[in-house]
């Protein structure tokens, strides 16, 4: 028989004692969502059941416990460390789960400037690490644009990108080793060594997982020399993005690794270049970094590129400079938008999927097309590239429309039409339906035919590591 809220409370309270166990309404409300549901959440309107509790977890015993605890009790769990989430991944898709929180398990444990790696446990927030490895003068390379909230065990949870992927790659080439907790509460531990060839690499069992098979409590990270003052940006406007994606290839599949590497069409630019770009602007854009013999031949590879496309027309660098200075996102921007969303009824997204090189362009020129005829109220669409590859590249579709309906209709009316006309544009072509933020519950409809034949692998995954169904619920796999 299901527990009663009382009795999961109680059973927590038993594990992490009271002071950890949360149980105001408001917070519970809010615990529901994450930034799927932004625009019912600033509007106080909750449609998802709200959790029993919100349980801090101390420590990789805690959670543990909890685990053990809701496993065999049948009671949904959804992992949660910085809740920048912006896929649905925190919601609590079934009443009574428990939200198992590790922000609270927040100590760097090492950084070790000689192996070149750096131990956290799971509630670190990376720009605490940043700061702290950067005296030391390394960095992790790893910079997404919320990096001054989100915490190492979701950023690896979620298989996030950093801005400076295309030098240092995503998160998975970034993790050596971890602890995880399965639905069991079996801990395990996956060493850290440069590389092994012990069969399947299990570390990518856990990466990537978001809460549907396991809890990450630590994670040792590689570190870089940090060398900012080398830093150096070269950028172009351009004329339409067709060739602005063969001049980003042509870079790519040259060899060099410019650690940043964008592409922005000019609904997405206009956002960010007004100073020095046309309203009708492309904007391409690198930044190299590292040893200044690297940085010098990465921007002399680049330039000599682009002179080879008589449409790329240079920009003065400092104005790349200031832009990116102003990149990232913390609470300030976050409370900002949450007022403005309520004054104007005007939301902005964004969805992100990738294609190889050949495709990519037909995704984009199709997905606009389609969006600005069948869905109703988009004000702006467009995008850019911002990770790229050897074979193929991101794109990360932004758009705004004005809410015309009440708040508990807008995913469904806007956010879940535009996802379906961009994923099945991106299917129809062969690519990815998701490149970074996670499938969460939002691009759950479309995992079947994401992952085609080898969605066998994923079931049995499933079925191996949460055999009762109690890990993050609706997430990955559909309810
Ligand atoms: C303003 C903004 C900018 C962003 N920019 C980027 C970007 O540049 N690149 C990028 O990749 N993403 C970006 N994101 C998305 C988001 O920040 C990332 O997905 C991030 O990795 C989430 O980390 P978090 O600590 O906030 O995780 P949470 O939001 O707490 O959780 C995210 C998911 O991971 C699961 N999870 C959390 N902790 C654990 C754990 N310990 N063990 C197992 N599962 C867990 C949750 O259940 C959920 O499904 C952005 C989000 C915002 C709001």
């Amino acid at each position: 028989m299901a527990l009663t809220r009382t009795a999961i409370v109680q059973g927590l309270q038993d594990i992490l004692g009271p002071h950890n166990v949360i149980t105001d309404a408001q917070e519970l409300q809010r615990s529901s969502v994450d930034r799927l549901r932004l625009y019912e959440d600033v509007h106080g309107v909750y449609t998802r059941p709200p959790p029993a509790a919100v349980a801090m977890a101390r420590n990789t015993e805690h959670v543990a416990q909890v685990l053990g605890f809701a496993n065999r009790h049948g009671v949904n769990v959804v992992a949660r460390t910085g809740r920048t989430a912006t896929e649905g991944g925190l919601e609590t898709a079934v009443p009574d789960s428990v939200v198992l929180d590790g922000s609270g398990m927040d100590r760097i444990l090492e950084i070790d400037t000689y192996n070149m790696q750096a131990s956290v446990q799971c509630g670190v927030c990376l720009q605490t690490l940043e700061d702290e490895a950067r005296k030391l003068g390394v960095t992790t390379g790893h910079s997404p644009q919320s990096k001054p909230i989100a915490q190492l065990g979701g950023l690896v949870a979620t298989r996030s990108i950093g801005q400076f992927s295309t030098l240092y790659g995503g998160i998975e080439d970034m993790v050596v080793g971890l602890e995880a907790v399965f639905a069991d509460g079996t801990v395990t531990r996956i060493k850290n060594v440069p590389r092994r060839a012990v069969g399947p690499d299990i570390r990518h069992v856990v990466i990537g997982n978001e809460g549907a098979l396991c809890f990450i409590t630590e994670v040792t990270v590689k570190l870089f020399p940090y060398l900012p003052q080398n830093n150096t940006f070269v950028g172009y406007t351009l004329k339409d993005m067709r060739t602005g994606f063969e001049a980003l290839r042509t870079v790519m599949v040259q060899g060099y690794k410019p650690s940043v590497a964008r592409l922005y069409d000019p609904a997405d630019g206009a956002f960010h270049f007004s100073q020095f770009a046309a309203r009708d602007d492309c904007v391409l854009l690198f930044m190299a970094e590292g040893p200044e013999g690297i940085v010098r031949a990465t921007k002399d590879g680049i330039e000599a590129i682009a002179r080879a496309f008589p449409a790329c027309k240079p920009v003065p660098a400092h104005y790349l400079e200031e832009w990116f200075a102003d990149l990232n996102w913390g609470a300030d921007k976050i409370a900002n938008e949450r007022k403005e969303i309520l004054a104007t009824r005007s939301m902005g997204r964004t969805t992100e999927v990738s294609a190889n090189w050949s495709t990519i362009c037909d995704i984009y020129e199709n997905a606009l097309r389609r969006l600005r005829t069948e869905v109703a109220d988009i004000t702006v669409a467009g995008g850019h590239s911002s990770h790229s590859y050897i074979n193929g590249t991101n794109m990360y579709f932004i758009y705004y429309y004005d809410v015309k309906c009440a708040p508990e209709q807008e995913v469904a009316t806007y956010r879940t039409e535009i996802n379906r006309v961009i994923c099945e544009e991106t299917l129809w072509f062969g690519g990815s339906v998701v490149h970074h933020h996670g499938m969460g519950k939002a691009r759950t409809p479309w995992v079947k035919e994401e992952y085609a034949s080898s969605y066998y692998i994923l079931e049995r995954l499933k079925r191996a590591f949460d055999p009762n169904g109690v890990m993050n619920k609706g997430t990955i796999i559909p309810l």
